[in-house]
């Protein structure tokens, strides 16, 4: 079995620990944390929990803090690396009473693997086949009772069976601006680096609410601070450095430029399929169904419908063009 992905120590250092530390999602927070209150009031195992929303929001984070507020193991895994029944069997088995077992993109999990995993949520027991042919036999493993914690980028995706079985589903959404702003002010605290609001602001605009990339700018922008300025982040700086990254005002990077450009100059505005638009931008369909399409639908700039991706007046906008008006501008509606 090939080890869980690990996150490069820069992302762990800057994971926030506890609920108290991390920053957002509100409501979703304050349900998890009646739901851990309430599991270790009765001396309870916490139920399985589905953890929603693109990539980037929290959930790994998330699962983490829960693991630590029952004060328990986490052990993680994703959906694509469990390949045989076996694995899944070593990785429920390892685990002690009350643990967490993480499994990131659950949508990616085999169906094979996945009806395993049904009695081992319900009931914690696992049926394995052992040996092939006449001489198979069924195997009940008693398991101790656990947390199953997924999350998963397509929650569309997670077939019904799977989705019944957990205690409660959480999503998590992009977040406010306020909230990038004081997300990156802490992680410059801890990467020890001088940022002043105005310079938190100029990053904080441009992260399409995602925490992961919040990081990630502020990583280059420290970089770009310490050579091409005295270290400090101002917005000059922020916005200097992210001018260098083709990050510009709105947050969009190459792809999401190519995708609106794609989408009006070749398609002439839409409705287009998703694999044609994947194909005209060399990007994978997955890819830009998950990481580029929900912010640029959640902030107006394109839309899904039943023929296919459209481009709204603010995709135009946004080219300097002049939305079109006549038959083309009826794919605007609702
Ligand atoms: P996901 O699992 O949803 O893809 P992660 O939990 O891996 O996202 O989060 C990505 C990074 O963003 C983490 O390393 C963490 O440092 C940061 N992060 C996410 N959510 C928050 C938050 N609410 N407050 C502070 N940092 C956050």
């Amino acid at each position: 079995m090939k080890p869980p992905e690990v996150d490069p120590s820069f992302e762990v250092s800057l994971r926030p620990p506890m609920f108290s530390e991390f920053t957002g999602q509100v409501k979703v927070c304050e349900r998890l944390e009646l739901l851990v209150e309430a599991a270790r009031k009765r001396g309870d195992v916490l139920e399985h929990i589905l953890l929603s929303g693109p990539p980037g929001l929290g959930k790994t984070t998330l699962a983490n803090i829960i693991a630590n507020a029952m004060d328990v193991n986490v052990k993680n895994t994703s959906g694509p690396v469990v390949e045989k029944a076996g694995e899944l069997a070593g990785l429920l088995t390892s685990l002690e009473k009350g643990d967490v077992l993480f499994i990131d993109e659950i949508h990616r999990l085999q169906p094979t693997i996945e009806e395993y995993l049904y009695p081992a949520m319900e009931d914690y027991r696992l049926d394995i086949i052992i040996d092939q042919g006449p001489q198979a036999r069924s195997l009940r493993l008693q398991l101790p009772k656990f947390t199953l914690i997924g999350a998963t980028t397509r929650a569309g995706m997670v077939s019904a069976p799977l989705r019944s079985r957990f205690g409660m589903t959480a999503r998590l959404d992009y977040y406010a601006a306020d909230e990038m702003h004081k997300i990156i002010t802490r992680s410059a605290g801890l990467l020890g680096v001088e940022i002043d609001d105005a310079g938190a602001a100029e990053i904080a605009a441009r992260t399409r609410g995602t925490p992961r990339t919040a990081n990630n700018l502020l990583r280059w922008v420290r970089d770009y601070a310490q050579v091409k300025a005295d270290g400090k982040i101002t917005a000059d700086v922020a916005d200097r450095a992210l001018t260098m990254l083709e990050i510009d005002s709105d947050g969009f990077d190459q792809w999401d430029k190519r995708i609106i450009e794609a989408l009006i100059h070749k398609f002439n505005g839409g409705p287009v399929g998703l694999n044609s638009l994947a194909v005209a931008i060399g990007e994978e369909a997955g890819t830009l169904e998950e990481v580029n399409e929900p912010y640029l639908i959640m902030e107006g700039f394109i839309k899904r419908t039943p023929q296919g991706r459209v481009a709204l007046p603010n995709a135009y906008k946004k080219l300097g063009l002049k939305p079109p008006v006549g038959p083309q501008s009826e794919l605007f509606g609702s």
